[in-house]
């Protein structure tokens, strides 16, 4: 009967090491996790960092080679077009920006009160209402597109619907991790008996 309540203790302490481990184990993953997830965010923010390093040299006028080029082209024309998208919400506000600062002033104000650059009225007046109008008309395509993007809509469904499974691969190796792991400890503790 001694022999059974040893045999008992031996077993549980060994399934309490057994379960420490494992919890050490996904602990140790998690540190690591975070680890590589603050070194992807770095990696993301410094490559942000050379964009915009150059896309500054390329606005000073300094020459950037064809790929580079052209991707900065895209961005000038976007902002372009983020300018025109910001003169309309002002406009519609009664305001409209400085040309100089970028402020919002009154639309009536001839000169900015921040910086007091000139900033000329009628011509953004238009060119809020072309905004309008394209945005009117953009509007109008969408819907007509509507049917189109549905259509889109249900492929990216499936294909998320596809992403789980890459998780559950991850998890099943953590389990063979946490596993081995268990493993490796009985055969020191048996090594100790
Ligand atoms: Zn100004």
């Amino acid at each position: 009967m001694a022999n059974f309540w040893d045999d008992l203790g031996n077993t549980l302490t060994r399934k309490a090491k057994g379960l420490s481990s494992r919890a050490e184990n996904l602990y140790e993953i998690q540190k690591i996790r975070n680890k590589l997830s603050a070194q992807e965010r770095m990696t993301e923010k410094l490559m942000m960092d050379i964009g915009k390093l150059i896309y500054t040299r390329y606005e000073h006028g300094e020459a950037v080679d064809g790929e580079v080029g052209a991707i900065c082209e895209e961005i000038s024309q976007h902002m372009l077009e983020a300018d025109h998208f910001r003169d309309a919400i002002a406009a519609s506000k009664g305001e409209k920006f400085c040309p100089a600062c970028h402020k919002a002033v009154m639309r009536e104000a001839s000169f900015c009160p921040y910086c007091g650059a000139a900033c000329p009225t009628a011509e953004l007046e238009e060119k809020a209402t072309d905004v309008i109008e394209q945005a009117e008309e953009e509007l109008k395509d969408a819907a007509e597109a509507e049917v189109t993007e549905a259509e889109e809509v249900t492929e990216t469904v499936k294909t998320e619907e596809a992403a789980p499974e890459a998780e559950v691969s991850e998890e099943t190796d953590t389990q063979e991790v946490v596993e081995e792991a268990e493993e490796t400890a009985t055969e020191s503790e048996e090594k100790t008996e």
